[in-house]
This record gives structure tokens, C-alpha cells and sequence, in this order.
């Protein structure tokens, strides 16, 4: 085997070994070695190690009826926490995570759509050092940052590559961020975190095959096979909300034509709204549906049935085995995804498909950013170590 190859192996199965522990704890050795298959030597080597560094603690139990001792091993509990944060155009959100990906300290923070990377990011270090101040942390014990963002995010690198949203091209967020902080940083596509979240804490839990939706300001899905996000070649793959809909239709913020996103994002709706209109926000348009009017009936159901167009062409493509609705069009109007699924199931669906999927409701609604990225700088620095 190759060096790069036998170094990877070893992460992986570090890993491997820390998750089983942290959702099956306290455990024994031999347990973990039935389920992993690794060997006993290999399951000691990765346990000391991880004991030295402080993260386990064994103790002895003595089984009941045949009086052996045998060994087990548990996490300790406040050895670990991780920084989580939700980067969007108008506001950032940071949470402390700890190991169980629990939310222990968190708050929103306004930005202004124009403001720079840099700013951003100082004003990121600023406000998570008073955050730990205000909860009295103990910033020994936070290991990482993971940031979650809309966009084309190059995660081996720390680079996000583009993002239209916050209007950022190459930049070196997580290289920059870590000067600032001190912290290792870890960063990646929103939905790509989300789904991560969702698939370790949340509605996606026992599923192996799993498509998340994300329905708000831009669209988009992440998907996950076998526990592992399917990233493609640049980190792109799921990018569906410019899957072109209609070569004639209309011009996208991406600069191209007709693209899903431009029938169901909330800019979009906003923008065609105000041709009838002044509508200043979402809940405006969704306030004049309910009165009946027709333009804003019809602006919504369209978004709604190019929703259920889109589970149905998602599950066409990946045979997933759950589809995960999220964002913020469904976190500020839950009423809308029974009317996607009922559209989805009675119109959509390609019937050879049809009952071999369910369709869920995110669990970790507007917290799922923060958590998957918690949990995203926790894996980096269990795995990387
Ligand atoms: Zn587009």
C-alpha cells in the first residue's frame, strides 16, 4: 500500500472507532472490533491514543453472574467542543458545539450584503470571543471552527471559490479565518454540512442513501451515500438549482437563463412580485395568497409545484432511499410542505419509483448549519490528528 494511501486508512478507521464510541459508549474493545473488523492490536493502538490526548476514560465493570472483569471505555464529556458557523448574506449565526452535536452557546449577528470578506470574518473573531466570555468557555477546549456557506466551496483547500450570495470569488476563508482566531477552520457547502447534520443528528438518522432539499434564498441538494457526502469533482455535485427549466425563461442571478432556482427562491418570487405590487418581503407575498389573490396564488403555486417537480427529477437521478425537505421557505411556512408532497406523490412522482422513498421534514430546521458544521470541525480533528 502507499504511504498517502496507508495514512488515509489510518484516519478513517480513527474515526470509524471515535464515532462508534461516542454513540454507543461506554463500550468494550471487543464490541468495537466485532463491528469495525479491525484488529485488537489496530482497536488498542487508536484507544490509547485517543486516552492519552484526554478525549476516553476506561473503567473497570465487573459483569454480573460470572464476576470477570472486563474494561469499557466512554468519552469525556467536556473534552471537546467546536465552533459552528452559518455564513449568509444578510447575517452569520455561531453556535459552540459539543461532542453530541448539543448547541451550548450560540447567536445571530446582522452583515450587510456588500460587507467584505475581511470585515466578516475579523467581526466572526470578535463576536465568538465575546460569546465565550459571556458563557464562560473554556477556549482550551475548543479544537476548531467549522463554517458552512452558499456556494462552490473548494473544502480540501479552505477556499471558497464562489459564492453569488455573498458576492466573495476566491477567497482564502479558512487560511485568513485562522490567522484571526488561532483556530483550525473547516469549511464547506451549506447544504453539504446541513445534510451532514441531518444524517448524524437529525431526520436522516439509519438512512444510507440520503437527498436534502434546500428551499430559501438559493436551491440546492447535497447528497449522501453510505455516510459519506457525494461531493463530484469540485465539490459542486448537487448544485440543482441551475439545472436550466426553460432556455426562455428568466435571467438568474448565476447570469444564465431560465435556471430551477429562478421559480422557487425567495429573491426570484420577491422580484416577480413586485411587477404586481411593492411587496418588501416573503411573508407579504404569502399574506396576499391567503387573501386570494390570484397573481399571489399563482406565484406560489408554481414555486410549490416546481418543489414537487424537483424531488421527483432528484430521486430520478440518485434512487435515494429518504428525501429531506429543508430551508427557509418551509422553516417560515411549514403549511407548504404537505402541498409539496401531496403535489409530488399525485403528479411528479415516475411511478416505477413510487413508495421507494419517504420524504421528510428537516428535524434541525435553521440550527442544522451550525450543528454540521460543528460536527464537520470535530471529524477534521478526530480524523486528522
Ligand atoms: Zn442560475
Amino acid at each position: 500500500m502507499k504511504k498517502h494511501d496507508q495514512d488515509f486508512m489510518k484516519r478513517q478507521n480513527r474515526l470509524t472507532v471515535f464515532e462508534i464510541i461516542k454513540n454507543q459508549q461506554p463500550i468494550s474493545r471487543a464490541s468495537i472490533a466485532k463491528q469495525t473488523g479491525m484488529s485488537p492490536t489496530t482497536i488498542s493502538r487508536i484507544v490509547g491514543e485517543l486516552t492519552e490526548e484526554g478525549f476516553l476514560l476506561e473503567s473497570e465493570q465487573v459483569s454480573v453472574g460470572l464476576g470477570r472483569k472486563s474494561t469499557l471505555i466512554a468519552m469525556v464529556d467536556a473534552a471537546v467542543l467546536s465552533v459552528g458557523v452559518e455564513l449568509d448574506r444578510h447575517q452569520f449565526h455561531i453556535g459552540i458545539v459539543d461532542i453530541q452535536g448539543n448547541v451550548v452557546a450560540g447567536g445571530r449577528y446582522p452583515r450587510t450584503a456588500d460587507e467584505s470578506a475581511d470585515v466578516t470574518l475579523e467581526r466572526i473573531g470578535a463576536e465568538l470571543d465575546r460569546l465565550t466570555k459571556a458563557h464562560d468557555i473554556d477556549c482550551e477546549r475548543i479544537i476548531g471552527i467549522g463554517i458552512g456557506l452558499p456556494g462552490i466551496v473548494d473544502n480540501d483547500s479552505g477556499v471558497v471559490v464562489f459564492s453569488v450570495q455573498l458576492g466573495w470569488k476566491q477567497v482564502h476563508l479558512a487560511e485568513r479565518l485562522k490567522e484571526i482566531t488561532g483556530y483550525d477552520v473547516a469549511i464547506d457547502n451549506e447544504l453539504k454540512v446541513k445534510a451532514l447534520a441531518e444524517h448524524l443528528k437529525g431526520a436522516a438518522i439509519g438512512s444510507s442513501r440520503t437527498a436534502l432539499l434546500g428551499f430559501g434564498n438559493g436551491v440546492g441538494s447535497a447528497i449522501i451515500v453510505d455516510g459519506e457526502i457525494y461531493r463530484g469533482k469540485t465539490n459542486s455535485a448537487g448544485e440543482i438549482g441551475h439545472t436550466t427549466i426553460d432556455p426562455n425563461g428568466m435571467m438568474c442571478d448565476c447570469g444564465k437563463a431560465g435556471c430551477l432556482q429562478t421559480y422557487i427562491n425567495i429573491n426570484s418570487l420577491l422580484s416577480e412580485a413586485n411587477k404586481i405590487r411593492p411587496t418588501r418581503s416573503i411573508e407579504e407575498l404569502f399574506e396576499a395568497r391567503r387573501a386570494g389573490e390570484r397573481w399571489a396564488v399563482y406565484l406560489i403555486e408554481r414555486a410549490l409545484m416546481y418543489m414537487a417537480i424537483t424531488i421527483n427529477n432528484v430521486v430520478c437521478m440518485y434512487n435515494p432511499d429518504s428525501v429531506i425537505l429543508s430551508g427557509e421557505l418551509g422553516d417560515k411556512f411549514p403549511e407548504i410542505y404537505d402541498e409539496v408532497v401531496e403535489l409530488c406523490i399525485s403528479k411528479f412522482v415516475w411511478e416505477p419509483l413510487r413508495g421507494s422513498f419517504t420524504i421528510l421534514r428537516s428535524e434541525l430546521h435553521e440550527q442544522g448549519v451550525v450543528i454540521g458544521s460543528g460536527l464537520m470541525s470535530q471529524n477534521c480533528f478526530f480524523a486528522l490528528k
